[in-house]
């Protein structure tokens, strides 16, 4: 059976002599496993579209275990996040949550266009980096079905709280009277609070010139580092630690 999709490759490893393995995130399958066949012959027609981080239309065909790529025509190839390091690691964590938290055979129609679109942005120049990766991670989680509660205790509904405490094992936040609950709970500040709301309900592309002071980014950024590693499986964070050093 052949199918016609698009998608993202998150991975590809050179297999065997001349081939490629790819983990490819597409519209309709969900992720799947790929085998790109001559694909590392120079000559190949495979050769553009295989790449990480591209996005292309492919035709592919289900085998027993495996899908073969019949033909895939690059769309796009993200080729400036080669160009600098920095920017080619941020690509790679937002890569590797994908791949964390989608399976085969489930779609994920938000969480593709979201991809497409912070790629597409990271290509640009003069951007807000910190803008950027802390949005596609709230929309990540919201779109991954993890999106945290931020207006309500979540242990007792208040909407209204002294000071409030972000709990990651209770999916959000806790008011002054139940933060006891959890030791682990974090501090997260009025604007901290505000800021991840914001980003919450917007989409990327909207707000990707808003800037975020450093001191709110960490915190933030603390904050979801905690959530995401309590929350997404088996994620180790070695690529955003990379590229938040660089
Ligand atoms: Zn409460």
């Amino acid at each position: 059976m052949l199918v016609k999709t698009e998608g993202f490759v998150l991975k590809s490893k050179k297999y065997g002599e001349s081939d490629s393995l790819l983990i490819i995130f597409t519209r309709k399958l969900g992720k799947i496993n790929a085998i790109a066949k001559g694909a590392k012959r120079p000559k190949s027609s495979l050769i553009a579209g295989v790449q990480p981080f591209c996005y292309s239309d492919f035709l592919l065909y289900k085998g027993k275990s495996l899908y073969t790529v019949s033909q895939c025509e690059p769309k796009e190839i993200f080729y400036k996040l080669r160009e600098d390091v920095k920017k080619l690691s941020y690509a790679a964590y937002l890569v590797e949550l994908v791949e964390a938290t989608v399976n085969e055979g489930q779609t994920n129609n938000r969480l593709f266009n979201l991809l497409g679109k912070t790629l597409h942005l990271l290509t640009q120049s003069d951007i807000e980096m910190n803008t950027i990766i802390r949005s596609f991670e709230m929309n990540y989680l919201n779109y991954c079905g993890f999106r945290p509660e931020l207006y309500q205790c979540v242990s007792c509904g208040k909407k209204e709280s002294s000071n409030w405490r972000f709990s990651s094992q209770e999916g959000g936040v806790l008011c002054n009277l139940c933060f006891n609950q959890d030791p682990y709970a974090m501090k997260i500040s009025d604007i901290t609070l505000r800021l991840a709301k914001y980003l919450q309900s917007r989409d990327i592309v909207e707000i990707q010139k808003l800037k975020i002071s450093d001191s709110l980014n960490e915190n933030l950024k603390r904050i979801l580092k905690h959530y995401i590693l309590v929350h997404i499986n088996k994620y180790d964070f070695k690529s955003i630690e990379l590229a938040d050093k660089l």
